[in-house]
């Protein structure tokens, strides 16, 4: 799949805890990708990292797939066609 995965502070959602007040927050993963004009975004898991970042490397992977066809492709593009031996007269 297509998306970025980064690390980014977020809030714990408890009152108590010193990341509500202002105070740091708890760093975690955190998956994006802009899919038709929208970014969407959630967090990864805890257990979830490996798989997606598998799932990001996949597409980097089947990227650079395209871009090797490409390149044969301009070279099989710019390839001068092969001249058809001529015969001697006579
Ligand atoms: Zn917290």
């Amino acid at each position: 799949m297509r998306g970025t995965v980064y690390l980014r502070g977020r809030k714990c959602g408890r009152r108590s805890c010193a990341c509500a007040a202002g105070g740091p927050r708890h760093p975690g993963l955190q998956l994006t990708v802009n899919l038709g004009g929208k970014s969407r975004s959630r967090y990864v898991r805890h257990g979830e990292r490996e798989k997606v970042e598998g799932m990001v490397k996949a597409y980097q992977g089947l990227w650079q797939l395209v871009n090797a066809l490409t390149e044969v492709n301009l070279e099989l593009l710019n390839a001068r066609p092969i001249k058809p031996i001529k015969r001697r007269k006579g």
